[in-house]
């Protein structure tokens, strides 16, 4: 079966058992949600309610995707909602984190916005009795400076129990000092940054992402540029990344084989 087409330039395909996040919206980033765009467009079509489509809704029929696909492949997990908004339930997240680990010819990156929740269910994982897996990456998004203090807070722990992190700037809505942020925290394994992708975007100034980049570099934290502010809708092109912007690396642990970077 072959997994969902996607536009995500840091990952080879999508993987949503998982989909829906239903209100209270928890962070600016979520003003322009595309999940829900998608979840209302598709509504009564693709696994989606016709009454309720961005309700959290576990689908049993996507679990086997990553077993059934030999292609080695870097997903991300869920993004068509939120794995760990309040409404999703434990056991839906078990048979998530279940059907990953037995993957392992994959890449998988899990990501939130609720930071609470993923630290303790991470904190929490009974069934887990081995290290963390080494294609696993857990990532927070943070579009703000202070969600990016607590996403690294975080970010931090579970990286001191050997998982790997991440950490999505997407859609980065205002200048963010990562250096300083870092310094009494362990860094994340990997930053990947984008500008809102919107009909009526925010914008992301290029010097904000020239900051980023160049504290990733200081740290030594692997930077992949997404994409800048971008304006959907027919017939539009997306604007081109600053040349001295297109920096797209991966680290070690996360990459397919054959891939290089592009910097
Ligand atoms: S947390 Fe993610 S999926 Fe949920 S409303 Fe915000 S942007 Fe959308």
């Amino acid at each position: 079966m072959s997994p969902i087409p996607h536009k995500i330039a840091y990952v080879t395909a999508t993987w949503n058992p998982v989909t829906g996040c239903p209100g209270p919206k928890i962070s600016r980033g979520c003003d322009n949600c595309f999940a829900e765009r998608m979840a209302k467009r598709l509504r009564g079509r693709c696994g989606y309610r016709a009454d309720d489509p961005f309700r959290a809704t576990m689908h049993e029929d996507r679990l086997n995707q990553p077993a059934l696909r030999r292609r080695p492949t870097r997903y991300l997990v869920s993004d068509m909602g939120d794995l760990w908004h309040d409404d999703v339930l434990n056991p839906w997240r078990n048979r998530v984190f279940n059907a990953a680990l037995a993957s392992t010819r994959h890449r998988f990156l899990f990501l939130s916005k609720r930071f609470t929740n993923m630290g303790k269910y991470i904190l929490d994982l009974l069934f887990l009795d081995t290290v963390p897996p080494p294609h696993i990456a857990l990532g927070l998004t943070a579009c703000t400076q202070d969600e990016l203090n607590r996403a690294l807070e975080t970010l931090s722990r579970l990286s001191l129990m050997g998982w790997h992190t991440w950490l999505s700037l997407e859609p980065l809505l205002e200048p963010v000092d990562l250096y300083h942020a870092t310094q009494e925290t362990t860094a994340p394994d990997w930053v990947v940054l984008g500008g809102e992708k919107a009909q009526a975007p925010r914008d992301m100034e290029p010097d904000w992402a020239r900051a980023i980049r160049d504290d990733c570099a200081v740290l030594e934290i692997p930077f992949f540029m997404k994409q800048m502010a971008t304006k959907v809708g027919p017939g539009l092109t997306p604007p081109a990344i600053p040349g001295d912007l297109f920096i797209r690396q991966i680290p070690q642990t996360l990459r397919l084989p054959g891939e290089i970077d592009h910097a």
